[in-house]
């Protein structure tokens, strides 16, 4: 059978069920389950549960019920399932879920797609004075998405930054969700715009879908749906550039699919490379005071020692700033020089990174450790295994 006949065009006949549970306030957040029903269903993916601050939790029922629908839609599909949700989702959904499941299904190759039966759809009313979103994780693809449009002058202008608890940090630990609303609130504050703060088990609780490959595009803009009577556009700030696009979770096609009558969903800044993204961040002080790259430990502080920390301390190295960002710390040579790079992506980015430094008469012992760990990166790899350390 032809590849083409394979992917049908028909919804998945079997149904994963979705109702609401019940919901809970405290601490000034209201918690909301819905549970989810299907027979392959492990026990920890029986509840979906999401929060949002109670002065930001919508009222009406169809943002949740959409916000929902639009999270869960990468998950139905690892079921092979539709979802069959018992609730009212926005009518704008009848025609905008389709788009989103058939580009879903291309990129991905699936054999059918997600289906979508509420129980009823009613039309949202915005209101007016809504602004523009954009995801903020204090990281360099963030920084460079507030940074363009707020201070260089890229449309539209960005009034609100959004973070999700429990997407690279433990949203669980009160300590972690207290830290990063006072760190990540004051450098939104600082930069003219408003922070606003969810949070969700979808990552910890559903990994069974990977967050990587399948699921992160849609779970952020279905939960940044909750906030449609405050904000009409998303921005995604692009992880990967144009040319490096492959079937991802992330995507800027995808992504832009699950826009509906609530929010429209973009993704920023994938006309850029990392490096040439840290060029500009390096060119803010705020940036560097506050950058936050690493998500090894609790999401609150950076490591200074893994892959990605160690990376953007050798960009910020080459553009000459990273003794202004107080939050990396200095490069340690031997920790470069025994990194794993398991990525088939890692050689070649470490290869113009060790050209980069070659150049500079300051980099080149950070040069030869870049050259060392690229040749010794399987050795590297097993070493880590074999002591049980992350990979
Ligand atoms: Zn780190």
């Amino acid at each position: 059978m032809s590849l083409k006949k394979e992917r049908r065009p028909e919804p998945y006949p079997a149904s994963l069920v979705v109702e609401s549970a019940d919901h809970a306030c405290s601490d000034g957040w209201r918690k909301r389950r819905f549970l989810l029903t299907h027979p392959g269903l492990l026990p920890r993916e029986r509840t979906l549960e999401i929060e949002a601050p109670v002065d930001l939790a919508p009222d009406e029922e169809l943002i949740w019920g959409t916000a929902v629908c639009t999270i869960l839609g990468p998950f139905a599909d690892f079921l092979e399932a539709s979802i069959e949700f018992r609730g009212t989702v926005d009518a704008s959904l009848a025609e905008t879920h389709r788009l989103w499941a058939k580009a879903y299904q291309r990129l991905h190759g699936r054999p059918g797609l997600v289906g979508l039966k509420p129980s009823r759809y009613e039309k949202f009313h915005p209101p007016s004075g809504r602004l523009v979103a954009s995801t903020f994780t204090g990281g360099i693809d963030s920084w460079f998405t507030l940074l363009t449009h707020n201070e260089d002058g890229c449309s539209p202008r960005i009034g609100a930054a959004l973070f999700i608890h429990g997407l690279d940090s433990d949203h669980r630990s009160t300590e972690v969700r207290e830290g990063l609303e006072t760190r990540l609130g004051s450098l939104a504050r600082a930069m003219g715009v408003q922070p606003m703060f969810l949070a969700t088990n979808f990552r910890r609780d559903f990994a069974r879908v990977s967050w990587s490959h399948r699921s992160h595009g849609a779970c952020i803009a279905g939960m940044a749906m909750l906030l449609s009577e405050r904000i009409h556009t998303l921005l995604l700030p692009s992880s990967a550039p144009l040319d490096a696009l492959r079937p991802w979770g992330f995507h800027p096609l995808t992504d832009q699919r699950a826009s509906n009558g609530l929010l429209r969903v973009e993704q920023d800044g994938w006309e850029y490379a990392r490096y040439e993204k840290t060029v500009r961040v390096a060119r803010s002080d705020a940036a560097l005071a506050g950058l936050r790259v690493c998500y090894t430990k609790d999401g609150l502080r950076n490591c200074g020692r893994c892959e990605k920390c160690i990376r953007t301390k050798i960009q910020l190295a080459i553009e000459g700033a990273l003794d202004r960002c107080p939050s990396l710390g200095p490069l340690d040579l031997k920790t470069v020089a025994r990194m794993s790079l398991p990525e088939d992506w890692q050689p070649d980015t470490y290869e113009e990174l060790r050209r980069l430094c070659a150049e500079r008469n300051d980099l080149r012992e950070v040069a030869r450790a870049i050259g060392h760990a690229v040749r010794w990166r399987w050795f590297n790899v097993g070493v880590r295994r074999l002591l049980g350390r992350p990979v």
